[in-house]
């Protein structure tokens, strides 16, 4: 993939997240030590994202002088998409304790891989300048690009994705659709496969880390449609088509 392309991504190179990577994606890794990785991989790639926070000024008195220290200045709202973005929340909590954590559900119709909003309880007016959407797998950027809409229609000043691993299809739709969220991600895979999937990836990260792996539709190996092809087929040609 050529990153170029796509300014606002920023893949890691950190060998920390390459290392943790390759455990958290290994089919053998079972739900305890997948959430665990899944923690470490967003506070890794939550320190990479919140580099270019500002901050100001301020005084502090250390046991012997006074100081000029800095606080962040930005209020940071933290976007879990529902379900498997929920694992990264803890670790973006130690990172920033003071983040507000705002809940908007959105699931993937199995078929059409098209967002479903179901649940928003956002307050009339942003309470947040930073959103951050936590999301392990940017996959079509179906329920990414729709998040962002709402969180920019509410007020949010600047929003960016944190996903431990991306498709390409996902970041191509998500940049198209809103060039100005920086998407921070561990790895880019090779492509989406027909039923949705990221290849190679990790699998379902939401059954991986929960250990819900009796639902028919959300296994991997479940049957596509011919809806769900068609809609990557078009996202694929999407991603050839542009400049
Ligand atoms: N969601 C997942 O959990 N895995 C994928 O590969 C794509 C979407």
């Amino acid at each position: 993939m050529d990153l170029a392309r796509f300014p606002n991504l920023h893949v890691s190179s950190h060998p920390l997240v390459a290392h943790k990577l390759a455990l958290l994606r290994d089919r053998a890794t079972q739900p305890k030590k997948f959430r665990e990785l899944v923690r470490e991989l967003s506070w890794l790639l939550g320190y990479e994202a919140m580099a270019d926070l500002t901050t100001r000024p301020i005084t502090i008195e250390t046991p012997l002088e006074p100081m000029a220290g800095a606080e962040l200045e930005p209020k940071v709202g933290l976007i879990p998409v529902l379900r498997a973005g929920l694992g990264m929340v803890d670790a973006m909590l130690e990172l920033m304790p003071s983040a507000e954590v705002w809940h908007i559900g959105l699931y993937r119709d199995e078929r059409s891989l098209k967002p479903v909003e179901y649940y928003n309880k956002l307050p009339d007016a942003a309470t947040v300048q930073v959103c951050l959407i936590l999301d392990p797998m940017l996959a079509t950027g179906g329920s990414s690009a729709a998040t962002v809409d709402i969180l920019k229609h509410w007020g949010a000043a600047r929003v960016k994705q944190v996903s431990l691993i991306a498709a390409p299809e996902g970041v191509a739709t998500l940049s198209a659709a809103h060039p100005d969220v920086d998407i921070h991600v561990g790895a880019i895979d090779r492509a989406l496969n027909e039923r949705g999937y990221i290849v190679p990836g990790l699998g379902d990260a939401g059954d991986r880390q929960f250990g819900t792996f009796a639902g028919p539709s959300s296994e991997p190996g479940h049957d596509p449609t011919d809806e769900t092809a068609e809609v990557v087929r078009r996202l694929q040609q999407n991603l050839a088509r542009e400049p």
